[in-house]
């Protein structure tokens, strides 16, 4: 910290970059940093590889965020990894992660730094600020701002973007915020002007009626418990999200719903992409969602809430889940108590 403090005595050119498919906790942290080391007097560009759902598209300061892969992103992001005197990583604990970015995160040479919530894999960055015991990456920039003195840098625009990361990455306070000191950051980022109103009604409250559609055809259609086991599945095709005109982040949150089922802890959500099939995956209690992701689904994140892909069709991915599953069965009776 002190290092980093001396660092930014001067003006500095900084990109903060964070990671694919960003989600609320990706963006507030990437924006709501970047709205403070502004107001310090440093010049700053955040980047993503790829797009946000549109329920964070209002979060102040969007309009400027570098997507890779949508046009001018390359040239946006090849001139601020060219100019950044630090590259600061926000929310991600593999480059991997990076998706097309990570090319040029590995070919850069200015110092880096990684601020991230997730248990640590490979050291990939210079230095590190790690807490796995905090909620979202958005809390820990804000406790870093206070312990670096910038608490009076943050704007009631960066109140708001690191709320969002708060609230949304704790699915509006229901996960991961078991520990009251949280609620002492919230409070001050409301005292800061952070809008938790707004927050709610345009993350959680603008759906179209086509995703709320899509949310009834999974629940009732598609949700499958596999009997005696804990575990629940939606599957959902490219053809399915078709018919309900699915738009990116449509299917955000699908996956907590089956975990509301008394004998449900362990709840996957797949989705067919392009050229692999995605996987969501949220637990309760004890079952390492993040270990069977990484084992059978080529992904990682927390205990309860991680990610993961397969290369093959649905049907294939669903054998390989119930597969993994019956290999699981020992740890998921055990987590249930
Ligand atoms: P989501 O289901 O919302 O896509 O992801 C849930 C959590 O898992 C997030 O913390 C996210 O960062 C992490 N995650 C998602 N996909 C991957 C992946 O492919 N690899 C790793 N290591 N983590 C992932
Ligand atoms: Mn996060």
């Amino acid at each position: 910290m002190e290092e980093f403090k001396k660092f930014l005595s001067e003006p500095r050119n900084l990109l903060i970059l964070s990671h694919k498919n960003p989600d609320g906790d990706a963006v507030g942290s990437a924006l709501g940093f970047k709205h403070i080391l502004t107001a310090m007097g440093h010049t700053v560009t955040a980047a993503v590889p790829d797009a946000a759902p549109g329920f964070l598209k209002w979060l102040p300061g969007h309009k400027d965020l570098i997507i890779f892969e949508r046009k001018n992103g390359k040239k946006a992001a090849a001139e601020a990894f060219r100019t950044a005197d630090m590259i600061i990583c926000v929310d991600f604990n593999s480059p991997d992660r990076l998706g097309d970015l990570e090319c040029l995160f590995r070919a850069g040479t200015s110092p880096t730094l990684l601020i991230d919530h997730h248990p640590p894999q490979e050291q990939f960055t210079d230095m590190t600020r790690i807490d796995p015991t905090r909620g979202s990456t958005a809390e820990l920039i804000y406790l870093m701002a206070v312990s670096l003195e910038m608490e009076a840098m943050i704007s009631p625009d960066a109140a708001t973007c690191l709320l969002a990361g708060i609230m949304t990455d704790t699915v509006g306070f229901k996960v991961s915020c078991s520990y009251p000191e949280i609620f002492e950051t919230v409070a001050s980022l409301m005292r800061l002007g952070g809008n938790k109103d707004r927050i709610y009604e345009e993350v959680y409250g603008q759906f179209s009626s086509d995703r709320m559609r899509l949310l009834g055809y999974s629940l009732v259609q598609k949700m499958k418990i596999i009997p005696g086991t804990g575990a629940a599945y939606i599957d959902l095709t490219r053809a399915e999200l078709k018919q309900f005109n699915h738009k990116k982040g449509d299917t955000e949150g699908f996956v907590n719903y089956p975990l509301s089922i008394g004998e449900v802890i362990f709840s996957v959500l797949f989705t067919e992409q392009e050229d692999h099939i995605k996987l969501s995956l949220r637990s309760t209690g004890n079952f390492p969602a993040n270990e069977f992701a990484s084992r059978y689904f080529n992904g990682g994140g927390h205990l309860n809430a991680a990610g993961g892909r397969f290369f093959g069709n649905m049907e294939q991915a669903l054998k390989h889940f119930e597969g993994a599953v019956e290999i699981y069965q020992g740890l998921l009776t055990n987590s249930k108590s």
